[in-house]
């Protein structure tokens, strides 16, 4: 068997007669019609009003909080067990990222944690939806009414993910969305931005595009970037798009498969908590142990399999660096790891991955899990 990455993009569907259309017309730019059907598509498959295509899923967040108005002086409350971007989009509009703590059951920041950081100064929260399954929205949705406070939403990794039946992204005042490579649907780069406000999202456009007035040519009244995507990404998304719902579905039959292979090890699956939609967008496992964490993973190596640590906590970062501790984040970020997800990995594969981890614990193999792939 070949090696089995943890993620692998699936290019199937039209993405080829997409990017074709692009290079015959020589709509190779972010200038096309993909751009626009793209961001109709998406916007109307997670329910939003209008999107906006960037070329990334960082200066998406960016973006945002720039539109938003978020800079120097402000806080914003983030959890400091993310991805680094999530942070880093914050110090790069000059405001102070406020770190809190995260729930141990579904890796998502407390809101009770957020509530507590609150200071005269803190302007917005972002919450970032952790490896496809949602924070909790209504707690988080009203301490933002209830205290004034803007809410970004990073969906980074969330697309496919509901809260209450609703998509996230559709919860705040601006969220973002990522389309990296190994994310739920690629461009390869790229990136998606929502506003609830017409008049933000008016200035995610200007601002993803030098802040060119729309009245009068190289006249920038702005101070602005260049955020855009190309016509060529697009063309891919939307071919993506078309076949999300196919990639989800696997994706959750093959988180069910491991919950049924795992069950009975000293260890736990991350398990939608609530009436939420997990996208499982990476499909984690967390140790009892973290000392077995390491050998756990050598192990899978040898046996072909890659598999990722969780992110550790953003507040250990020199750059971002505070003497917090924050000990549910940093006692999951030392045991967790995201085994294979992709929607391409076969039967074959997954089985071999899950006799692989049994076989590390001396578990004799499950057979009624098989009954969950049929
Ligand atoms: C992937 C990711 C991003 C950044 O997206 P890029 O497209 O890689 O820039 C931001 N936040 C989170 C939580 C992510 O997982």
């Amino acid at each position: 068997m070949s090696r089995i990455p943890v993620y692998e993009p699936q290019l199937g569907g039209n993405v080829s007669a997409y990017v074709n259309e692009c290079l015959s017309t020589g709509w190779i730019s972010s200038r096309g019609q993909f751009i626009s059907k793209f961001e109709d598509a998406f916007a109307h498959y997670v329910g939003a009003e209008a999107a906006t295509t960037v070329s990334n899923g960082t200066v998406a967040i960016h973006l945002a909080l720039e539109a938003l108005g978020i800079g120097p002086g402000d806080e914003v409350i983030v959890p400091s067990f993310t991805y680094i971007a999530s942070v880093n989009t914050i110090l790069q509009t000059g405001a102070r990222p406020v770190f809190v703590d995260s729930l141990d059951a579904t890796l998502q920041v407390d809101p009770v944690l957020i509530e507590a950081a609150i200071t005269p100064r803190t302007k917005a929260i972002m919450v970032v939806h952790l490896y496809g399954h949602p924070c909790d929205m209504d707690a988080i949705v009203e301490i933002c009414h209830r205290r004034g406070l803007l809410l970004v939403e990073d969906c980074a990794e969330a697309f496919g993910t509901r809260w209450k039946g609703q998509h996230v992204g559709t919860f705040g005042d601006a969220a973002t969305f990522s389309f990296f490579g190994n994310k739920t649907i690629t461009t390869g780069e790229g990136g998606m931005v929502l506003a609830r406000d017409h008049g933000v999202m008016e200035k995610c456009r200007r601002l993803k595009s030098q802040g060119v007035s729309p009245m009068r040519e190289y006249w920038h009244d702005m101070m602005a970037f260049n955020y855009r995507m190309t016509n060529i990404q697009a063309a891919i998304g939307l071919a993506q798009l078309e076949l999300a719902e196919d990639f989800l579905q696997r994706k959750s039959k093959i988180a069910q498969y491991y919950a049924a292979r795992f069950n009975g090890l000293p260890a736990r699956t991350h398990a939608p908590v609530g009436d939420v939609t997990h996208s499982y967008w990476m499909c984690s496992l967390i140790l009892d142990q973290a000392e077995v964490r390491d050998p756990l993973r050598s192990h899978l190596n040898e046996r072909k399999i890659e598999t990722r640590p969780f992110f550790p906590m953003a507040h250990r970062m020199p750059h971002c660096r505070t003497d917090q501790v924050l000990p549910i984040g940093e006692n999951l970020s030392v045991r967790g790891i995201n085994l294979p997800s992709y929607p391409g990995l076969t039967d074959e594969q997954l089985n071999h991955i899950c006799g692989s981890v049994c076989e590390f614990f001396n578990l004799p193999q499950l057979e009624r899990a098989e009954q969950v792939l049929a």
